[in-house]
């Protein structure tokens, strides 16, 4: 058995998502000598990364795709995106599994357990169509010891005499940050058997991140540990949001304010300041899913006080939506119907056109139940995105067809609103006196929007009095804006 060191040459990364896609760009591009190719079967995500229109939004990323993909004197292109799943995975020494992990839509774990039914497949393929020896790495977030389930695939599906060695590679970049979190990584987490061939593909692995990351923040750990840690690591980030949401409605009732409160807390270097921002609630795709997961796992396992802990993170989160509903109702005089109100952001955070369980979408589908008017405005998302997601996730769109107003502007949105809700972060929606950050990441759209930012009294002019503002994520300064005639609440401000 050889225990020279591999030299990787070329990448195969299935799922040219929000992971994959800049993931593989970011190799690329610190690594001239290995070919990445970016594969899926999505037609359409494949053609428009091949464009300067891409698929996902991220500040910074188009930069990096361009430097790798694009032909240039200096430099051959060593970033492509393909269909041709199956030639990708037979020419490649090292395969990135990025495909998604949702919480399951069917069946007994329905809600709970993470669908692992993209990642077999890509598996099966694997085993499929190899002739050679693969590295295959977890990239999506995995349950622990889905590395066990992969190998059975494999050991069921492949031809004799071809070693599969499976890594942990869990990915912790957060949406709207991706390209600084993927250059400058807190660590890169490498988990493998410590057996001689697992030590050997986790070495070969750490040279491609060596190429522009620190060796000592490149940790090699268990297949295991590594798979638990990612679930973790994400179900620690939401519980300090659900525990600053939790405390934000105790503010509202005894005087306090949450943001003194948490920064307060946050000087406490123990704890530091970041992630206890009060808000709406927390979205996204892996949170919720990735805590979900966890407590499925411990249920499992039978450590019920276990599932019951890591669940409560989501149940404060789903109660935070609601209770932010219900405000918007008592301020409102107790009853929307007839009522217009103004959404502004959709997204689930700034920086991101990702909708995926964005806390937007129950917001907007309590307040149709309610029976208001909803005038949406987001910088970054589309209509049909926009309606796309609230008809596959609420009851109620269906019906409530006619209630729902897409906008091309905040201004668009106001007209005739009694009031604006904020739910997502843009910074074109503060009234403080930052800046607005300049990005020329992607093409038109962001150019267009990094321009303005919203006058609050050009709003003020449409809208029907009394006029109200609900700030979902504690974004506006609301002296300036009770002076120009808004009443304002805030997360955990009385
Ligand atoms: P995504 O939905 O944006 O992308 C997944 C892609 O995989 C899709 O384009 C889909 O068409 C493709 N795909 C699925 N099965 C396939 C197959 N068999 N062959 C070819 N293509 C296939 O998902 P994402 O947000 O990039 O997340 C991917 C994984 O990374 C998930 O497990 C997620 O939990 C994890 N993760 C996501 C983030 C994030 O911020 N989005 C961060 C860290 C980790």
């Amino acid at each position: 058995r050889s225990t020279k060191p591999i030299r990787i040459k070329k990448i195969c990364c299935i799922g040219a998502g929000y992971v994959g896609g800049p993931t593989s760009a970011v190799i690329a591009s610190k690594n001239p000598d290995i070919q990445v190719t970016v594969v899926d079967y999505n037609r359409e995500r494949i053609e428009a990364w091949q464009t300067d229109d891409l698929p996902i939004y991220e500040p910074g990323l188009l930069d990096v795709v361009r430097a790798a993909r694009d032909a240039k004197s200096k430099r051959t292109p060593n970033l492509f995106f393909s269909t041709d799943v199956d030639r990708c995975i037979a020419e490649a020494d090292l395969i990135l599994l990025s495909v998604n992990t949702p919480t399951k839509s069917l069946g007994r774990g329905a809600g709970h357990a993470s669908e692992l039914s993209y990642l077999e497949s890509a598996v099966r393929k694997i085993g499929e169509v190899a002739e050679s020896n693969k590295i295959i790495v977890e990239k999506s977030t995995v349950p622990c010891r889905a590395a066990d389930t992969l190998r059975d695939v494999l050991a069921a599906t492949a031809k004799p005499g071809i070693h599969f060695e499976i890594l942990s590679n869990p990915e912790f970049l957060a949406e709207g940050t991706a390209i600084p979190n993927l250059l400058n990584p807190d660590r890169i987490l490498i988990g493998s058997l410590k057996t001689p061939r697992g030590l050997q593909a986790a070495q070969a692995l750490a040279d491609v991140y060596g190429a522009w990351v620190d060796h000592d923040r490149i940790i090699t750990i268990n297949l295991y540990s590594s798979e638990l840690a990612k679930l973790a690591a994400n179900a620690l980030l939401a519980q300090r949001i659900s525990s600053v949401n939790a405390l934000s409605a105790m503010c509202e009732s005894v005087g306090a304010d949450i943001d003194e409160v948490s920064y307060a807390i946050g000087l406490d270097k123990r704890i530091g300041s970041r992630m206890l921002k009060a808000s709406v609630g927390f979205g996204g795709s892996c949170f919720r899913k990735d805590i979900l997961s966890l407590a499925y796992i411990a249920e499992s396992l039978h450590l019920f006080e276990v599932a019951d802990y890591w669940r409560s993170i989501v149940e404060i989160n789903e109660y935070q939506k609601d209770r932010f509903t219900r405000r918007i109702v008592r301020c409102l005089y107790n009853s929307l119907s007839g009522k217009t109100l103004a959404v502004w952001g959709f997204a689930y955070k700034k920086d991101t056109g990702d909708t995926r369980e964005t806390a937007a979408i129950s917001v907007v589908d309590n307040v149709l139940t309610e029976g208001a008017n909803v005038r949406i405005y987001d910088p970054l998302v589309k209509e049909t995105q926009i309606r796309q997601e609230l008809k596959s996730t609420t009851s109620r769109l269906g019906c409530a067809e006619k209630q729902l107003v897409v906008c091309d502007s905040a201004y668009e949105a106001c007209t005739g609103a009694d009031a604006v809700i904020i739910l997502t972060e843009w910074d074109e929606f503060s009234n403080r006196s930052e800046v607005v950050r300049r990005d020329s990441g992607h093409g038109k759209k962001t150019k267009a929007r990094s321009e303005r930012k919203v006058d609050w009294a050009r709003a003020a002019e449409v809208m029907r009095r009394p006029m109200f503002v609900f700030d979902g994520r504690n974004i506006v300064d609301a002296g300036a804006l009770e002076e120009l005639g808004f009443r304002v609440e805030c997360i955990g401000k009385a």
